[in-house]
């Protein structure tokens, strides 16, 4: 029936590997991150597991490895394109005295241990030191996280773990670059060799380094200049994803460092420019979408039986990164003066391994140079360090943790104060509109608390006098630092109708009686917020249409 079988062709899915592993890492990795939210462990553990699920050492559907690793590399230049833009050699600057001697001498220890551990398990010098190396250098994801959490952020313990990790990525980077001409002397053998390829490398990379400081740093920002002036979004967005690609590729393809350092670079020149903050928004859905890739491609390299089968070896790797790291920090932050608190909050951050052990390993990997069972005990090191964290960083540092801004102790007070006048005013959100009503709240001396979610605006808030509780406001926490159950009026300034409704139903089970005033942009929004139980919802486009037509027969100019 050749019919049958012809239009059985058409319908039977062909072979696609591309489609079926984009497929089964997101939708497995969504899963196991959701579960990863209830159970309030990072979800980057998750997602390292959800690469376990569709990996070849577990039983049922196997991806397609090599595809995922290609796949997860476009994870990694995002990922390191992000931390270029965040990169600031004046906050790096600001702590350079503590940051840059303890992360060398944290590096240095680590190191020493996981090499120490690598001779008792008979692996090579090279790779022994990738093995350290890996173990040395914390995740960004997890200690922000960790820092954010407990608003830590922006006080000086925070500024020194977020200094200390930029030199960790730093000396990172520099491993990446020159660990190909490592593997490949110490593989052909000579020491004349190694020194041969090192300068090769090193001289590639100052070629790039200095087309990059040279034509990039101009080119770049006026080519971006010019898209923005052209006013379309898509153009915009596809520039910056265009220089973060373009640039890495270039770096790999023709200088032949690697794709990471390029990307790094790339986000560094427009770290500089004005339209940073842009691009960093532009870039953060695909880079969060291809950073799960990653996790995920990297979970699937991971054989679980290390577990069983080698559990001293893992033991001594999850304590050389959760202990040996952490009384390295402690010790050295201490060495330099800083109080016990301090030492405490910086040890405590760093005592984890995250997405640049898993880009060494992956590079390790790909050399050959990196034993498998070095290889597992780094995956299964990092996924338990991982889970650990949250209790670790509790444990060491939680009482130590900050609840509120710099301040915050005149803003407890103030709160207090206020809740026991008649009740106070709730403002969520110090925007543009939040600004304008905060303002005519203070002209009419009104008692009020601001919740405002970003810490530069939070700040500004505080500048400009006024008591703020950093944080999200549908957090039920943070509304309860704001006097919630006490307050008689809550103001929702937000953008974000759907995300206001939360804010509503977790201040109505706070206090029942409280009257919301909230803001909308659709007519879905308004009816959401209505549902959720806000007493009147603004939509702000009426309003402006309204206007509009009010001011037609009194034309007057703005100011
Ligand atoms: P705008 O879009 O200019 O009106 O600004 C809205 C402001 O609200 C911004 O400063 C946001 O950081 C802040 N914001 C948005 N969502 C939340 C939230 N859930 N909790 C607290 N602040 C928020």
């Amino acid at each position: 029936m050749p019919l049958f079988s012809q239009s059985m062709e058409i319908i039977l899915p062909h072979y696609t590997p591309l489609i079926q592993t984009i497929v089964a890492a997101f939708v497995v990795a969504f899963f196991m991150g959701a579960l990863a939210h209830r159970l309030r462990i990072s979800p980057i553990a998750g997602y390292l597991l959800a690469g376990v699920l569709v990996g070849p050492f577990t039983p049922g559907f196997v991806a397609d490895a090599s595809l995922a690793a290609e796949l997860a590399e476009i994870g990694v230049i995002l990922l390191m394109f992000g931390v270029g833009l965040h990169f600031s050699l004046r906050d790096l600057l600001a702590v350079r005295n503590i940051a840059v001697p303890g992360a060398v001498l944290q590096i240095a220890v680590a190191t020493a241990l996981g090499a120490g551990l690598s001779y008792v398990m008979g692996w090579g010098l090279v790779a022994g030191l990738i093995f350290g190396l890996a173990l040395s250098v914390a995740s960004t994801v997890v200690l922000l996280r960790a820092l954010e959490s407990r608003n830590l952020i922006e006080t000086e313990k925070g500024r020194i773990a977020v200094g200390w990790l930029i030199v960790e990525d730093l000396v990172m980077v520099l491993a990446l670059v020159l660990l190909p001409s490592i593997a490949a002397a110490s593989q052909e053998g000579s020491v004349d060799d190694i020194w041969l390829q090192l300068s090769g490398t090193l001289l590639k990379v100052g070629g790039f380094f200095a087309l990059m400081l040279l034509v990039g740093r101009r080119v770049i920002p006026w080519a971006l200049h010019w898209v923005v002036h052209t006013g379309s979004r898509e153009l915009f967005r596809l520039a910056i994803l265009a220089i973060a690609l373009g640039v890495a590729g270039g770096a790999a393809f023709i200088f032949g460092v690697s794709f990471a350092l390029g990307a790094f670079f790339a986000g560094m020149i427009l770290g500089e420019t004005q339209l940073s903050k842009r691009a960093a928004e532009e870039t953060l859905p695909l880079r969060d979408a291809f950073a799960v890739l990653f996790f995920v491609s990297v979970g699937m390299l991971f054989d679980p039986s290390v577990i069983l089968e080698q559990p001293l070896p893992l033991l001594a790797t999850v304590a050389i990164i959760v202990v040996g790291k952490s009384i390295a920090a402690y010790g050295i932050v201490r060495a330099f003066g800083h109080d016990n608190k301090t030492a405490l909050i910086v040890a405590a951050s760093l005592a984890q391994i995250g997405e640049f052990s898993f880009i060494l390993v992956a590079l390790g990997t790909s050399l050959t140079i990196l034993p498998a069972d070095a290889r597992d005990l780094i995956l299964a090191g990092a996924i338990f360090s991982i889970l650990l964290h949250p209790l670790v960083f509790t444990a060491v540092a939680g009482r130590a943790g900050e609840k509120k801004l710099p301040g915050s102790e005149k803003a407890a007070q103030e709160i207090q104060r206020e809740a026991s006048r008649s009740g106070h005013v709730v403002l969520v959100g110090y925007g543009r509109v939040g600004r304008l009503v905060a303002a005519g709240l203070r002209e009419r001396q009104f008692g009020f608390v601001v919740i405002e979610e970003e810490a530069d605006i939070a700040r500004a808030a505080i500048a400009d006098g006024l008591t703020v509780v950093r944080g999200n406001a549908a957090d039920a926490d943070v509304l309860k630092e704001a006097g919630v159950d006490e307050a008689r009026l809550m103001l929702i300034a937000i953008p974000e109708g759907y995300e206001a409704g939360a804010i509503v139903e977790q201040s109505r089970n706070t206090k029942t009686d409280l009257y919301i005033i909230a803001r909308a942009h659709s007519d879905g929004e308004v009816e959401h917020l209505n549902r959720f139980g806000a007493d009147k919802v603004i939509m702000g486009e009426r309003e402006i249409a309204r206007v509009m037509l009010g001011s037609l027969f009194t034309p007057k100019r703005t100011s």
